[in-house]
């Protein structure tokens, strides 16, 4: 906590070297910073729930403005090939719009490109991610880590969730904040802090141990993704922010890769 100050303080910020330095040494620290607004852009309707739902929920009940942008409709979230497209669809933004509510997100923007189709070149997705941002102007954005691919031996990382943190890194830097990139699409805007979720390389870490229950219930309001049967969910949720809040000396926390812009 002392020193994610420490790192973001003017001193260090002129002097990148002892910067480095001291983030090296520190490993993961705990964040205690409260956006004033916030912006998280994710590919699937339950991606932040996932990613940063505890954090969302935590900063929002300390005066943060949350606003959340899903770049998919979610429409091949489903194992079963009988479930109508249009319907699933239907289902997936009535689960967000009741998980919203829990974590107290007042804002969603739904871009509704297919689920699976997310690529750097899609033509005008790499400028609407910037227009947004200039027209929220969020002083934080969250985002999955493009750099993730493999997590063990268990998970790939889906292209969807690379793809958008890859968009979303270069509209924090540089594309909204330089006026020459995408003239049109806005008054520029610079992001103060990146945070970058599901990182293999956390270097912060924020407390969540009074929101993780909120961020359960707001996972379970996405019954077509998690089931009805949930008491895995609570236990593998609880698990793993349980072992996240010991790398920073808390209950319950999420780690973060965090970059300060600004
Ligand atoms: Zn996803």
């Amino acid at each position: 906590m002392v020193l994610s100050g420490i790192i973001a303080s003017p001193v260090l910020k002129a002097n990148p070297h002892l910067r480095r330095v001291v983030i090296w040494i520190s490993v993961i620290v705990l964040d205690k910073y409260i956006p004033e607004s916030v912006l998280a852009i994710y590919a699937h309707p339950d991606d932040c729930e996932v990613a940063c739902g505890g954090t969302l929920s935590h900063w929002g009940e300390n005066g943060s403005q949350i606003a959340v942008a899903v770049l998919t409709s979610g429409d091949k979230g489903t194992s079963s090939p009988d479930v109508e497209t249009n319907d699933l669809i239907e289902t997936r933004r009535n689960e967000m719009e009741s998980s919203a509510e829990i974590l107290g997100i007042k804002k969603r923007v739904l871009f509704d490109h297919p689920d699976g189709s997310l690529r750097l070149d899609v033509a005008g997705l790499e400028e609407s991610i910037v227009k947004l941002i200039r027209q929220e102007r969020p002083d934080t954005v969250v985002c999955p880590d493009p750099s993730a691919l493999f997590y063990g031996q268990r998970y790939i990382n889906h292209r969807d969730h690379r793809v958008t943190g890859e968009l979303v890194v270069d509209a924090c830097s540089y594309g909204a904040s330089s006026p020459k990139y995408f003239p049109d699409a806005g008054v520029s805007h610079t992001v103060k802090n990146l945070f970058l979720s599901a990182s293999l390389e956390p270097d912060v870490g924020v407390d969540i141990s009074n929101t993780l229950a909120k961020k359960v219930q707001a996972l379970k309001s996405h019954t077509s993704q998690v089931g009805n049967s949930l008491e895995w969910l609570e236990d593998s949720v609880r698990i793993r922010a349980e072992e996240a809040g010991k790398e920073v000396g808390v209950l319950y926390a999420e780690l973060f890769r965090k970059f300060y812009l600004a």
